[in-house]
């Protein structure tokens, strides 16, 4: 199917490696010119490369902390109009909330909550003038399913949420989507760093807490990373223009509910 989006500008946040990486190549394939940023500007400019060799299309990097206003700032600079902005930030550490402190908190409201919504503020209006946008966040299964040691993720993404719930509503006349991707397990580097907190908290290995997780998904594995770049890229394609303010899970079929 071609998606209707080539020519298209993208900011895809958060995106040298995981899922905001397969995103970026998912739009690029489409030939979409996208935007990709990181912190760490070695292992960024690299993605890039191999994605503009692969695709062809046009990709600028910006290397900064998209949590901070200073990083937001020179990304938008780097693609002050977007069509397509994805917003992504690491997720928060794992832990017991009685360890947590306010500072721990605002944290992971700053980047999982506050760094989204100031992204969508700096480009809804815009895309709304212009009669396309496609706004799509990288928020958790955890706003679904909470996960007992992600007590910061599952807040601050649910805080989200609830905020894009009723701006969605507001903006689709326009042509202007916004939608949550809610990823289950995926194979990534974040997918590792949650197995090595559990595995220390259970006395098991990594690799057995690992297996264990994937014998537990209905799928039997855990998901692809192409797998969540071709929804993203779907959810901002010319044809869903009808869908706003969803939340997609994309978790193999482990959460237990009908609807
Ligand atoms: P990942 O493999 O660890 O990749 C994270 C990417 O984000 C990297 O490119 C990283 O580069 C960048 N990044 C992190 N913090 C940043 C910041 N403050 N500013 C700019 N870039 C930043 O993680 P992932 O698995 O793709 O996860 C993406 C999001 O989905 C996370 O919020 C995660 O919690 C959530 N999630 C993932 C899963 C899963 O199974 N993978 C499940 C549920 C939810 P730098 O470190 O160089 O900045």
């Amino acid at each position: 199917m071609d998606l209707g989006i080539a020519g298209r500008t993208a900011l895809v946040c958060a995106s040298s490696k995981g899922l905001g990486l397969a995103c970026a190549t998912a739009l690029a394939r489409e030939g979409v010119a996208v935007t990709m940023t990181a912190r760490g500007g070695e292992l960024l400019e690299a993605a890039a490369r191999a994605i503009g060799e692969q695709t062809g299309a046009t990709i600028r990097t910006v290397v900064g902390d998209i949590t901070t206003v200073e990083g937001r700032a020179l990304a938008l600079a780097a693609c002050p109009q977007p069509d397509i902005l994805v917003t992504n930030a690491g997720g928060p550490k794992p832990g017991d909330f009685r360890e947590w402190s306010r500072e721990d908190w605002i944290a992971a409201i700053d980047a999982n909550m506050l760094t989204p919504i100031a992204l969508i503020k700096a480009t809804v209006d815009g895309m709304m003038a212009r009669g396309f946008g496609r706004i799509v966040n990288i928020t958790s299964g955890a706003v679904k399913a909470p996960i007992d040691i992600l007590g910061l993720s599952n807040g601050a993404r649910s805080g989200l949420t609830g905020f894009v719930a009723g701006l969605a509503r507001t903006t689709v006349a326009r042509n202007v989507t916004i939608n949550n991707l809610l990823p289950g397990p995926f194979e990534t580097e974040r997918l590792l760093t949650t197995a090595a907190a559990s595995a220390r908290a259970s006395g098991k290995s990594v690799d057995q807490i690992l297996a264990e997780r994937r014998a537990a998904n209905p799928a039997g594995r855990f998901g692809h990373p192409d797998e969540f770049g071709a929804a993203c890229a779907w959810l901002c394609s010319a044809h869903a223009g009808f869908v706003t303010g969803q939340n997609l899970l994309m978790d193999g079929g482990a959460y237990p509910g009908t609807f």
